[in-house]
């Protein structure tokens, strides 16, 4: 079946890989790299992925979850950005992807009315018009204070001089990295997680990069993989893949954490997103379902890649920024979660303040064989990808054609009116509530029906994984057969989102999904008991920064495994 990645057949996959040649192998399954895979298979070449963990496993899961044009970029006049980012993000929302990414509306408050409305109208002013008049979401508008409060209670009247409302658009990070990577497959990629390439191969003559060496983080085994291009899409660790091979790069990732907390939807009285100024940057209030994520910080990063961690000053940082706004002031124990991600800046001078860097990207093609690509933000990865892919094609000897990643919409969004118009029999049919229904709509798109199909055969799927989170049993079953899922930790942090969304990470439910896992992947008991002590081990790292922050709630991670 087009477009499934099943855990089961992962073997098959590296037995692909490995028998070669492609024309391009893509190093990291991040957002960058799922698009690049993307766009080189559906020129008609033959492509393969590697991931040293988890799709999405590093800042891809790890955003703002905004497609947008960036208001911000505006005021550093960072004109083409903006305009390419709004026109990609009117691609998704109408074409590519209208089934993940969501138009939603913020509010802009205003504090100094004679000063800010001009000047932040002025902004939206051009930010609409770089749209065009063919538009998915609606004008920017102006509101008075009294209505600024009507949309958002929460904020404090005081000093409250009116507002403006805009829209951008938001997204699940993971899961759309993890669908553009499916239509990668669907379209005849091979792609493969745990799968880090060690080291590039060369030529004889050592000039030409001819492939990589591969290890299978699951068996420990190496293989080679040939391929007349090479393709590095590895974020902040694109440096050590130059350094690793001893090759000098054109450019320098310097890494800068953004950490955001998410509270209950109940702490913030509000009908829209919100976006306030900040001494650095703006500050981010998003809503994501019953919960908002708060955010972001921007600071230099020099520790661990994989799991950068949030301090006490982060959460600090963002619980002082957003309480000069609000009327009833958020406390440490409103914070559900926190997360941190890491931004894969282009570097300019080491002194530079990383806010002043730009987003934009970066292509390098350091030797014949190799193409590598940094910088940029989510909402752009299309053009990334296709920067990239036409870099390293540049010089095949077989004519290669362009890009035609903006006329091919993403796995779930053909045929989505007429899955969305049969929610009530799919509902009958498979006999859950329709509420459930609407849940994977937003989710699968036109694939919901597909994630309940095990339902006919064993019931107990069709129950909730967690008590007051939609989130089906089935759901973690269709992440091990069509989603690549190996791990708990793939499943409750990256397929499902209850790493952030759920006090205790997810961890009291982490042996139903181990158990759900290990009857379609064969786990034995101590297996099954491995991996949930292995979850708990990772809850416990992101735990230990929750209860750095001193009166944060303490998560529990204490969970009986499973039988
Ligand atoms: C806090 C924060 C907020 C953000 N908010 C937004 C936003 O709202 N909107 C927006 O548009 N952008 C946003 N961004 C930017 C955006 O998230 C990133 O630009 C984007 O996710 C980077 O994707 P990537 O694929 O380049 O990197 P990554 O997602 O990090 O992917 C790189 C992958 O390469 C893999 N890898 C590394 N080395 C190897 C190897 N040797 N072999 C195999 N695999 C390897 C890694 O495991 C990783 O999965 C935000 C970023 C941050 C940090």
């Amino acid at each position: 079946m087009p477009g499934v990645l099943d855990a089961r057949d992962r073997s098959t996959a590296l037995r692909t890989l490995a028998a070669g040649p492609l024309d391009v192998l893509v190093i990291g399954g991040g957002i960058t790299g799922a698009g690049a895979a993307l766009d080189a298979v559906s020129r008609g070449l033959r492509v393969g992925l590697v991931e040293a963990r988890d799709l999405a496993a590093g800042t891809s899961s790890r955003s703002s979850k905004l497609i947008h044009g960036g208001l911000r970029y505006l005021e550093q006049r960072d004109f083409k950005l903006v305009r390419e980012a709004l026109r990609e993000r009117d691609l998704l929302v109408t074409k590519l992807a209208p089934h993940l990414v969501k138009p939603v509306p913020f509010l802009y408050p205003l504090y100094r009315k004679v000063v800010e409305r001009p000047y932040v109208g002025a902004g939206l002013v051009i930010y609409d018009a770089m749209e065009g008049t063919k538009r998915p979401v609606p004008y920017h508008r102006h509101l008075t204070a009294r209505g600024a409060l009507r949309r958002a209670p929460a904020l404090r009247p005081e000093r409250l001089a009116g507002a403006m409302v805009y829209y951008d658009a938001q997204v699940d990070d993971a899961r759309h990295t993890l669908t553009v990577a499916r239509t990668a497959v669907a379209h005849g990629a091979t792609v493969v997680t745990r799968a880090s390439a060690t080291s590039l191969l060369r030529s004889a003559d050592g000039t030409q990069v001819t492939g990589a060496r591969v290890l299978d983080e699951e068996t420990g085994r190496s293989f080679d993989v040939t391929a007349s291009r090479v393709v590095v899409c590895a974020g902040v660790w694109s440096d050590l893949v130059y350094s690793r091979n001893g090759i000098q790069a054109g450019y320098e990732v310097r890494m800068s954490k953004g950490v955001h907390i998410v509270v209950p939807r109940t702490a913030i009285e509000a009908e829209t997103g919100l976006i306030l100024r900040t001494e650095k940057s703006v500050l981010f209030f998003i809503p994501w379902s019953d919960r908002w994520i708060v955010g972001t910080t921007d600071t230099d990063w020099s520790g661990d890649r994989a799991e950068p961690t949030a301090t006490r000053e982060d959460v600090d940082y963002i619980l002082a920024a957003a309480n000069r706004v609000l009327a009833t002031p958020l406390t440490r124990t409103d914070v559900i979660g926190v997360y941190a991600g890491l931004r894969p800046l282009v570097a300019a001078a080491a002194d530079t303040p990383t806010t002043k860097l730009s987003r934009e990207h970066v292509v390098d093609v350091p030797l014949p064989g190799l193409a590598s690509i940094a910088g940029g933000k989510f909402t752009t990865y299309r053009l990334m990808a296709r920067d990239v892919i036409d870099a390293a094609v540049a010089d095949l000897p077989r004519p290669v054609p362009d890009s035609v990643t903006d006329q091919l919409p993403l796995l779930g969004a053909d045929g989505l009116p007429a899955v969305r118009a049969a929610a009530q029999r799919l509902a009958e049919d498979f006999q859950v509530p329709i509420a459930a229904v609407e849940h994977l709509l937003t989710r699968y798109g036109a694939l919901a029906p597909e994630v309940l199909v095990p339902v006919r055969r064993d019931r107990s799927l069709a129950r909730p994984l967690a008590d007051g989170y939609p989130y089906l049993r089935a759901e973690v079953a269709y992440a091990v057969t069509h989603e690549a899922a190996l791990h708990v930790e793939d499943v409750l942090a990256r397929r499902i989102r209850l790493v952030i969304e759920s006090p205790d990470a997810g961890v009291s439910v982490a042996p139903d999904v181990s158990a759900i896992m290990g009857a379609l992947l064969g786990w034995s008991r101590r297996r099954r008991a491995l991996e949930v002590r292995k979850y708990l081990a990772f809850a416990e790292a992101g735990a230990e920064a929750l209860q750095s922050v001193a009166e944060l709630p303490a998560r529990a991670v204490s969970v009986p495994v499973p039988a």
